[in-house]
């Protein structure tokens, strides 16, 4: 469907294979043996993200080496794949900085890029976690509906936070919070700007710890912002940049929403990959366990009514990841077109949903016991369809993109 100048070539280089199979080795080794554990205690695991950090698997070197220095984009789905192949909550808390990574680096200079990514990661002696707080709690979908606000105080070139963040992973235990505030609430979401809020910053707390559905060794977290003021060096990008931009708008500029439209599609494939981690795993699991129980005399797999499920599940997995990489791929070279990424979201999310409430089915009554992985799966799924743009925001970037028309 899409117009592309180069063709995409599906195939891992060595160097994408050796991670793979690194990040492999470390989710099977690492993550599998405490998943439980950690879903159990409901926080964030340390120890675990510290040995990740050990090995360079949590870091900004290799978040740079992955997201900036790959030409084909494919490492980073690749490494995501496994390690939520391990466990999605531990492999939330691996990743969750990179949320933070991400915001800084699409809206930040280059000397703010260096400045503050490093201190959302720390290091495997200092761990650091980094945090990226948009979302409101009566505005998440509806980007234009945030009340958090960003004042500037000239007199101290310092800018004044207020407001209340919601449903913030890493929110109020990051050393780096990057918060996106309202300048100007007559513009909607393009009155906007990102701050970086320094660790230790007075009046920045963390507000109610949520307790959730799936993912729950992932720290999730009001972060409220009371008085928080921040040196003008803070303002993501500049003053000078902001002010120009504001005024395009006020001029009734549209401003370049290609662009906006490639930031975001770029980082939803990676998001895509964490889902289709957790349907492979919930396939390989139910396949294995289809081939040993038996029933009527006879492994259940015999039965078309199984074998079928899981012949969609391998056949879905498949289409899933093309999508993935060939998404992937599209936001390496700037060339999507129909909100390929968007897609790769969208289809990966709904498979991880089906796939792990399919393998509860052939566990039978073992599928909804704790003492099975299954179970866990179908909850760490489900996040999927939600964050990082819903199921329908995701189904309304496609429709606009295909029709060219502003749906609603
Ligand atoms: C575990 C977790 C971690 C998160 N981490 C972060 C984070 O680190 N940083 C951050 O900023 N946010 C984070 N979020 C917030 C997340 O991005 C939002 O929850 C998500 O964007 C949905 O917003 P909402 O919850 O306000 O739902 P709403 O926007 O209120 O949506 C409710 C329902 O209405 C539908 N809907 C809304 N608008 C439309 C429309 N125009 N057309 C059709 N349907 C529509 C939605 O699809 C959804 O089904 C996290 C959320 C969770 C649960």
């Amino acid at each position: 469907m899409s117009e592309t100048s180069a063709s995409f070539h599906p195939e891992l280089n060595d160097d994408q294979i050796q991670i793979r199979d690194w990040v492999h080795d470390f989710a099977e080794r690492s993550l599998r043996p405490v998943a439980h554990e950690w879903d159990e205690r409901e926080e964030f695991p340390w120890p675990v993200v510290r040995e990740a950090a050990e090995i360079g698997l949590y870091g900004w070197e290799f978040l740079a080496n992955g997201m900036f220095g790959d030409p084909t984009g494919l490492t980073m789905p690749v490494a995501i794949e496994e390690l939520f192949w391990g466990d999605a909550g531990i492999g939330l808390a691996i990743m969750g900085s990179a949320l933070a990574a991400a915001g800084i680096a699409s809206s930040g200079t280059q000397e703010q890029l260096m400045e503050w990514v490093p201190q959302c990661y720390g290091d495997a002696s200092d761990l650091k976690v980094g945090a990226f707080c948009a979302s409101e709690s009566d505005a998440g979908s509806d980007v234009g509906g945030y009340r958090t606000t960003a004042r500037y105080d000239q007199a101290r070139d310092e800018w004044v936070l207020n407001g209340t963040k919601a449903w913030i992973t890493n929110g109020g235990i990051a050393n780096i919070h990057v918060v996106v505030g309202v300048v100007d609430s007559s513009l909607g979401s393009k009155g906007h700007a990102s701050f970086i809020v320094p660790p230790g910053t007075a009046g920045l707390s963390m507000g109610q710890k949520y307790k959730k559905h799936g993912i729950r060794a992932s720290h999730t977290a009001e972060v409220v912002l009371d008085d928080v003021r921040v040196p003008g060096r803070c303002l993501l990008g500049g003053k000078q940049k902001l002010d120009e931009r504001l005024a395009r708008v006020r001029a009734g500029e549209h401003g370049n929403a290609q662009a906006a439209m490639q930031t975001f599609e770029a980082t939803r494939p990676s998001v895509a990959a964490q889902a289709l981690g957790i349907a492979r795993a919930a396939f390989e699991y139910s396949l294995d366990y289809a081939k040993e129980r038996e029933a009527f005399g006879r492994p259940i797999i015999m039965n078309q009514g199984i074998a079928f499920i899981l012949a969609d599940m391998a056949a879905e997995i498949e289409a899933t990841r093309a999508l993935i990489w060939r998404a992937s791929w599209l936001g390496a070279h700037h060339e999507f077109a129909h909100a390929e990424g968007s897609m790769a979201k969208l289809k990966a999310g709904r498979l991880a949903t089906w796939a792990t409430e399919r393998a509860i089915q052939i566990l039978g009554g073992y599928g909804y016991s704790r003492e099975y992985p299954v179970e866990r799966w179908h909850r760490d799924a489900k996040i999927h369809d939600i964050f990082e743009g819903t199921e329908q925001i995701q189904q309304l970037v496609i429709s606009r993109a295909i029709s060219g028309l502003r749906i609603e």
